[in-house]
């Protein structure tokens, strides 16, 4: 599999989109034609510079309004051609991109068509260069691969072909099975690009909206599986035109990028179990069977501060690791929840702590194989992670989150690590409130970077993508993406912050890049775990009496419900397939916080509607800038 990205995909100067997309790993660049007339170097010049980066130009693009156009115009787009191929030979490439015409001046008719690309394929031939011919979805009278295709094939030239476009097939909805009937040596590109499903004028979601393969809704994978069918082998392009990418870091766009082609690629080997395809080997996508613990790096202090608040939650100490100042809280049974809080002066959680305080650093999943599951991030271009052992530690398979964290993998053979590594302390009560697992995971991060998260798990784990919610915070928008497991046994909820006046915002800013905001846990009765709660001595985050008011009227409960709720600050949300319930402890450290879920019958949401009302709660409780916290 050779990957190449268009140069306009990422943000920089053209010297940094070089190096962004060469370490990220890509083997070639489509090189647009403005980047490269903003540069002052030579086009020899900056064919140099593209081969120093161990990168070849798969394309050089694009060539407007050339096919059908009546004299004068038709000559004058020929010697337009004709300088091109003059550039194209100093930049040291042999492909060009002629998107199909959309001017008011061109005439249509596929054998007009394909007679202008049967002259210039003459001409081009001279040159060396060959000419690409696609379809734009919003072409004036090309705008389907299939009449694209038919011009190529009529024009009947060896150095004309077809380009390819996932976003100008997909956009205009062309069943992608269609593909399948063209030769695959006629295809002599194949851009890539994803959307997400927004209903507007083409050109606009074209070039603003575009992202990489497995970020959007349209079929990625379908499209893909249909060039394979055709036996083409030549490079697939990412040509992603997108606002927040020119804004980005062009390093983790280009790593993103390449992540994207790697797992599309692993995709469609296995749907596509009879065409061979050049992608390295990696176990498939990996299924999570649960939240095996969340680890908090903490000092003393906050680590004892965060002990009293675990223990009102119903939180047991249970153990305390043999060499290391680890101990770990515990609820439920075997299986329940383990919450590890982590005060050594050595090792990655020390520097955790030091850089973003008290923080949740580190979660720990359950899967059937830990080895394999880091065989497969680091196949998708994720960073290992191991730390020096002590005697009789294990070696726990783990990554890099993307924001710095860390994600631990246990299988069956490293369950015993609760009892290897670490001492059992003698239970003492509380002897719990009915918390029984980790419902959700919340991660906040910067808007521009959610993208980025989504893909990491969507790439590596079983899992699928809901439809983005905005939250709505007094003070700007908050975008919210849920990852789920099949199962429902891995929740990640995704928080972008457009702002850091918005609490998420402020959460990124003030904890420096810390991810996870909150951890939600399970119990199959809110209100007896709410009465223990009271008993333990838990104060919950104060919800306003008015939001009850509503409630009753939104929802028809009986009133005797009602008072309940607003007595023990729970939320309320229902669904078609059931209810939920909530109830929020108070903010700790800069703006971390617990939650308390019991999901009835099949409710499958987070409760977004009731954000705005915990958002407006949490943000009276907190003190101003510079004020010890309240907590
Ligand atoms: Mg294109
Ligand atoms: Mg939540």
């Amino acid at each position: 599999m050779k990957t190449s990205i268009a140069t306009v995909s990422i943000s920089g100067d053209f010297r940094e989109k070089l190096a962004a997309i060469a370490n990220a790993g890509f083997d070639g660049v489509e090189i647009f034609e403005t980047d490269f007339l903003a540069f002052d170097g030579t086009p020899a010049e900056v064919g140099r510079m593209v081969r120093d980066h161990g990168l070849q130009i798969t394309l050089f693009q694009p060539f407007r309004d050339f096919e059908g156009m009546p004299e004068p115009q038709r000559r004058k787009a020929f010697d337009r051609a004709e300088r091109k191929f003059d550039v194209m030979g100093e930049l040291g490439t042999d492909l060009m991109l002629i998107c199909s015409n959309v001017s008011p001046l061109a005439l249509g008719g596929i054998d007009r068509a394909a007679a202008d690309f049967a002259e210039l394929g003459q001409r081009a031939a001279r040159h060396g260069i060959r000419v690409g011919y696609e379809a734009l979805a919003w072409g004036r009278h090309i705008n389907d691969h299939r009449d694209a295709w038919e011009i190529v094939r009529r024009a009947g030239h060896p150095s004309v072909g077809l380009i390819l476009d996932s976003f100008h097939t997909s956009a205009r909805k062309i069943d992608v099975n269609s593909i399948r009937a063209i030769p695959g040596d006629r295809i002599f590109i194949v851009q890539l690009a994803d959307a997400p499903l927004i209903d507007m004028d083409l050109l606009y979601w074209s070039r603003h909206f575009r992202n990489m393969p497995g970020e959007g809704d349209l079929p990625v994978v379908d499209f893909m599986r249909a060039v394979a069918a055709t036996g083409y082998d030549g490079p697939l392009s990412l040509e992603i035109f997108n606002d927040q990418f020119r804004g980005g870091s062009p390093k983790s766009i280009a790593v993103d990028g390449r992540r994207s082609l790697v797992a599309l690629m692993d995709r469609v080997r296995r749907e596509e179990p009879g065409i061979r395809i050049d992608v390295p080997d990696m176990p498939d996508r990996i299924v999570v069977e649960g939240v095996e613990f969340v680890e908090f790096a903490a000092n003393e202090a906050e680590g004892e501060e965060l002990g009293a608040l675990l223990s009102s939650m119903g939180f047991s100490l249970a153990a305390e690791h043999r060499n290391r100042d680890v101990s770990v809280w515990r609820q439920g049974k075997a299986g329940g929840i383990n919450l590890v809080v982590n005060t050594s002066h050595e090792g990655f959680a020390h520097s955790s702590y030091l850089v973003h305080g008290t923080n949740a650093y580190a979660i720990g999943l359950r899967v059937a194989d830990a080895a394999a599951t880091v065989a497969r991030a680091r196949a998708l271009g994720a960073e290992p992670f191991a730390e020096q052992r002590g005697e009789g530690e294990l070696a726990i398979p783990a990554i890099r989150g993307v924001g710095g964290g860390v994600i631990y993998f246990i299988d069956d053979r490293l369950a015993d690590v609760w009892n290897v590594e670490f001492e059992p302390v003698e239970r003492t009560a509380p002897a719990g409130a009915g918390l029984l697992a980790v419902d959700h995971v919340a991660q906040t991060m910067n808007y521009e970077e959610m993208l980025t998260w989504l893909l990491f798990y969507t790439a590596i784990f079983r899992t699928a993508k809901l439809p983005m919610v905005d939250v709505v915070d007094p003070a700007g928008l908050v975008r919210s993406q849920v990852i789920e497991s099949p199962d429902g046994r891995l929740r990640l909820t995704l928080n972008g912050a457009e702002n850091r006046k918005t609490l998420a915002g402020r959460f990124v800013a003030e904890s420096f890049g810390s991810s996870v905001q909150h951890v939600a846990f399970a119990t199959d009765d809110i209100l007896e775990t709410s009465a223990k709660l009271e008993e333990l001595g838990f104060r919950p985050l104060e919800i306003s009496p008015n939001y009850y008011d509503d409630l009753e009227a939104r929802f028809d409960l009986a009133p005797g419900l009602v008072e309940t709720l607003r007595r023990r600050n729970i939320l309320y949300d229902r669904d078609e397939g059931g209810e939920f319930f909530q109830l929020y402890s108070r903010n700790f450290g800069e703006g971390f916080f617990f939650e308390i879920v019991e999901r009835r019958g099949g409710y499958a949401g987070y409760g977004a509607p009731n954000a705005p009302f915990r958002i407006a709660a949490q943000k009276r409780a907190m003190p101003p800038k510079g004020m010890p916290r309240l907590s």
